[in-house]
């Protein structure tokens, strides 16, 4: 009988922690590590940092989740993967061995400009950083006038600059600036449409929009363009794109063009078949993905088909992503902009139908 290992408990692997009473039943052993005792749910970080959602409401209690189905839960990070050896090597130092390993490590933001220091800039990954940042914000608004900035210009960019602009209002004097600052134009990898309506609705707000103005630095409180131009800030968000996390090329494992671990169309890796992997920290061999959590949710169900058939013996099954995917985007104050092929629109109603899908899809798992 074998030992499966969770090496981090993202959004590809909560169906696997579901069926974690089945696995224990079939005979296995299940450890899961990750790097906090939540996970949050990265589709209502956003509405979070907004005030729309309680912190509560948006996260899965991961240990709680697997500790009640009899599986052990490691509380840390995941350094390097010793393939060869079939153990995970944690930052303290600890060895865990495997038989059969899935990654779910999610991915962190690519941040190519030097020194982007200083206690008040915020990555948007991991999701956990924006409601830190909702405490600040709340409370330097209540003091007095306060400056945000956004570096960015992808959805996590606007969703971000939207919802600061929300919590700003939340303090008694003034609410707050925010200014984002775009390397090309808003939400640049979206049909064109949709970018113009999400800058139509941010401006609106009275945030102010720097669209093909790329940041060279974040240094002391201030955003520095490369066109020299220095713009002080009480509080900075980095929204600049993710990346898959270096553990898997520092391990020596087969890598895509990004550094995320490479998977065939099992989402298991060609050269070492009991390791597996989900969500942003892999690359899809037969096509490039967008690291989205729609991709890693929808991988979920295909991940613990897989395992369970490496683990007891049986058939995988390929992981077919979907062409198009819905997006809706909560840019703060209960406005959102829907985006499906042809169809179109903001507001309110577009909201709505996400907080719908977020709620049920926390619901399906939350316990
Ligand atoms: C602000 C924002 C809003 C977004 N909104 C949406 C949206 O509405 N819809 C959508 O489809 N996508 C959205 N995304 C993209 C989405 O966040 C990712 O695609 C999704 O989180 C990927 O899920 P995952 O399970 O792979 O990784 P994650 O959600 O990042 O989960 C990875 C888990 O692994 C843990 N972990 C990480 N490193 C380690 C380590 N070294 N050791 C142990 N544990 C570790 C983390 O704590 C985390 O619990 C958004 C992204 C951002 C930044």
């Amino acid at each position: 009988m074998g030992r499966l290992v969770l090496a981090g408990t993202g959004h590809a692997h909560l169906p696997a922690i579901a069926a974690i009473g089945k696995i224990i039943g079939d005979g296995h052993s299940v450890v899961a590590i990750n790097s906090g005792d939540m996970h949050y749910y990265s589709g209502m970080g956003p509405g979070m940092l907004g005030g729309v959602y309680r912190p509560e409401e948006t996260r899965f209690p991961v240990r709680r989740m697997i500790e009640r189905r009899g599986a052990t839960f490691v509380k840390g990070r995941v350094a390097s993967i010793d393939a060869p050896g079939r153990c995970v090597v944690l930052e303290s130092g600890e060895r865990i061995s495997y038989d059969v390993l899935s990654c779910n490590l999610g991915s962190e933001v690519s941040w190519s400009v030097p020194a982007a220091s200083g206690k008040d800039v915020f990555p948007v990954k991991p999701i956990d950083n924006l409601y830190t940042a909702r405490e600040r914000i709340v409370s330097m608004a209540c003091e007095g006038r306060l400056r945000v900035g956004v570096c960015g210009g992808g959805p996590a960019a606007v969703e971000v600059a939207g919802n600061a602009h929300a919590a700003g209002k939340k303090g008694k004097s003034g609410g707050c600036r925010v200014q984002v600052f775009s390397a090309g134009s808003v939400l640049g990898g979206m049909p064109g449409r949709v970018g113009r309506m999400a800058e139509a609705r941010l401006v609106k707000e009275g945030i102010e929009m720097f669209s093909g103005h790329p940041v060279s630095s974040v240094e002391s409180g201030a955003v520095q363009l490369e066109s020299g131009a220095v713009y002080p800030h009480d509080i900075v968000f980095l929204a600049t794109g993710v990346r898959p996390p270096a553990i898997f090329s520092a391990s020596g494992l087969e890598t895509g063009p990004d550094g995320g671990l490479l998977v065939n169309r099992f989402l298991q890796t060609p050269a070492f078949p009991e390791i597996f992997g989900g969500g942003d920290c892999i690359s899809f061999a037969p096509r490039p993905l967008a690291r989205v959590g729609v991709h890693a949710v929808r991988q979920g169900p295909v991940l613990l088909n897989n395992l369970l058939a490496r683990l007891n013996g049986g058939s995988p099954y390929p992981f077919e992503p979907q062409a198009g995917y819905l997006v809706i985007l909560n840019l703060g104050g209960g406005y959102g902009i829907f985006s499906r092929g042809a169809i179109r629109f903001g507001g309110r109603s577009a909201f709505w139908i996400k907080d719908f899908i977020d709620k049920r899809f926390m619901l399906k798992y939350r316990e």
